[in-house]
C-alpha cells in the first residue's frame, strides 16, 4: 500500500539544523516552495480520498562551506517505499550507462578481479555494463523489489541503505572495490558522513569512488528549479565537496561535467595519499563557482521561478480560451514540483501522458491528475502536450512527430515556458 497519513503529529519529517557536510549550524534559507507533496508517490484510484504525506520543501546555504541542501528530511521508509523510478527503462539512461562504464572501465584498467559495487544501483543497468567490461559487480540498493529484479536478471543485489555496517559486510564477502559508483544516491543520502565512512571501509588504496550528481551550477543557470524534491537533499557543486572529502583523509582528483538531468557532475574521489593525480579541473570548475557562494543569487533564482510561473499559466489559459485542450507529457519526480511551483493543476491539464507502464492508471500526488499512456495522443487527440519530462523534451517530439504535424502544440516549461518551434 502506499503511505497516506497526516506528518503532523508524527516522525515521518524532522527539519535538519545543520550542515550535512560541515556540520555547521549557520544555515541561511534560500528558497520555499511550501508544504509537497512526496513527489513519487502517485496514487491509485482507491486512494485518491485518503490523507496524502505533505512537507515543507525549503532550501538552505551553509554559510561555513556553502553547500545547498533540503532543509526537511521525510523518513527514508515513506519516501522510497514504493519508488517506481526503474533507470534502465529509458534509452537515454542505458547509452550514457554503457558509456559510463566503458570510460571508467578503460581510465582505471579494469580486470576480472575488479570488484565494482554499485550503491543505488536500482536495476542493474549501470552494472550491467560493466559486467560486460569484464569486472565482478556487486549492487546494493534498498528497493526490494527492483533489487530483487535486478538480482533474477544476473546483477547480484543486496538489499541494504549503504552504512558502514553494511559496507563491514560486503568488505568480509566480497573484499575490497577497485570501483564504487553512485549515481544520485550521494543527493538524496541524508547521512552523507556515515555514507563516505562506507565508502573508506570497502575502497582499496588504488580505487576511485565516483559519483553523478545534479549539478547545481547548471540548476541554477537553467532554471530547473523542479530538480528540487524531498528525495533530494543535496545540490552539490565542486567547492564543498573537495573541502568535505580533505576532512576525511580523501581527495577529489576529478570532476567532469555531463549532461544527465539538465547538467550533472561526474566526481572521481580516491585517498588523499592514493596514487591518484589531481586533474587541473577540479580547481577551474570551483574557481567559476563563485556567484553560487552568495545568497543573492537565490534570491533572483526565486524571482525568476515566480516570474516563469505567471508566464506558463498565462500561456495555457490563452490556449484553453482558445478551445484548445492541454495536457502534460511525463510524470517524473520533477513534475510535482513543477505543478506546486508554477500553480498547475487539474483545471490546467485534462491528463498527464507518461510511457512508464508503472506509472500509467494512477494518479499524481496532491494534485490527482490522471497518468495515461501516449496512445491517447491519437485517439483522444488533445492539442496541447507540456513536456513535464523536458530533458527527453527531443525525443519525446522526436517520437510523436505524428502529433505535431497533425497541429498539436509541444510547450516546454524550462528555462522559460516556450512553444517548441
Ligand atoms: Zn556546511
Amino acid at each position: 500500500m502506499l503511505f497516506s497519513m497526516n506528518t503532523e503529529n508524527s516522525n515521518v519529517v524532522r527539519a535538519r539544523r545543520d550542515c550535512r557536510l560541515c556540520g555547521s549550524t549557520d544555515l541561511v534559507q534560500v528558497l520555499s516552495f511550501g508544504e509537497t507533496p512526496l513527489a513519487n508517490a502517485y496514487l491509485s484510484a482507491d486512494e485518491l480520498d485518503k490523507p496524502e504525506v505533505f512537507a515543507p520543501l525549503v532550501l538552505n546555504a551553509c554559510n561555513t562551506c556553502k553547500l545547498v541542501q533540503l532543509r526537511d528530511v521525510v523518513d527514508p521508509k515513506v519516501l522510497f517505499s514504493r519508488y517506481l523510478y526503474v533507470s534502465g527503462t529509458s534509452p537515454v539512461f542505458v547509452a550514457h550507462f554503457a558509456d559510463y562504464a566503458k570510460t571508467v572501465a578503460q581510465r582505471f584498467s579494469l580486470t576480472g578481479d575488479s570488484l565494482v559495487i554499485d550503491v543505488g544501483s536500482n536495476d542493474g543497468v549501470l552494472l550491467s555494463h560493466f559486467k560486460k567490461e569484464g569486472a565482478k559487480i556487486l549492487g546494493i540498493d534498498p528497493a526490494e523489489n527492483i533489487a530483487a529484479e535486478a538480482t533474477k536478471n544476473g546483477i547480484s543485489t543486496i538489499v541494504a541503505f549503504f552504512k558502514p555496517e553494511t559496507a563491514q559486510q560486503v568488505l568480509a564477502e566480497h573484499g575490497q572495490a577497485k570501483v564504487i559508483t553512485a549515481n544520485n544516491v550521494f543527493a538524496h543520502t541524508d547521512d552523507i558522513i556515515a555514507f563516505t565512512e562506507a565508502v573508506k571501509i570497502l575502497l582499496a588504496k588504488d580505487g576511485a569512488f565516483i559519483f553523478e550528481v545534479q549539478y547545481l551550477k547548471d540548476l541554477i543557470e537553467q532554471n530547473l528549479f523542479d530538480m528540487v524534491y524531498h528525495e533530494h537533499l543535496l545540490y552539490y557543486h565542486v567547492t564543498p565537496l573537495v573541502s568535505f572529502f580533505k576532512t576525511c583523509g580523501l581527495r577529489v582528483f576529478d570532476v567532469e561535467h555531463v549532461p544527465t538531468h539538465g547538467g550533472s557532475i561526474r566526481v572521481y574521489v580516491g585517498w588523499d595519499d592514493g596514487p591518484h593525480q589531481t586533474s587541473n579541473r577540479v580547481a577551474q570548475m570551483a574557481a567559476q563557482e563563485s556567484d553560487l557562494n552568495e545568497v543573492s543569487t537565490y534570491q533572483i533564482f526565486a524571482k525568476r521561478i515566480e516570474a516563469g510561473g505567471e508566464k506558463l499559466r498565462a500561456l495555457i489559459k490563452n490556449l484553453r480560451g482558445e478551445g484548445k485542450r492541454v495536457v502534460g507529457y511525463g510524470a517524473p519526480a520533477k513534475a510535482t514540483t513543477l505543478c506546486y511551483a508554477f500553480g498547475i493543476d487539474g483545471s490546467m491539464l485534462d491528463y498527464i501522458i507518461d510511457d512508464s507502464p508503472l506509472k500509467q492508471g494512477l494518479y499524481m500526488p496532491g494534485t490527482h491528475i490522471p497518468i495515461k499512456p501516449s496512445s491517447v495522443l491519437y485517439e483522444d487527440k488533445p492539442d496541447c502536450c507540456l513536456i513535464l519530462a523536458w530533458n527527453f523534451a527531443e525525443s519525446i517530439a522526436k517520437n510523436h512527430q505524428k502529433f505535431a504535424e497533425n497541429g498539436g502544440i509541444f510547450v516546454s516549461p524550462v528555462p522559460e515556458p516556450h512553444i517548441l518551434p
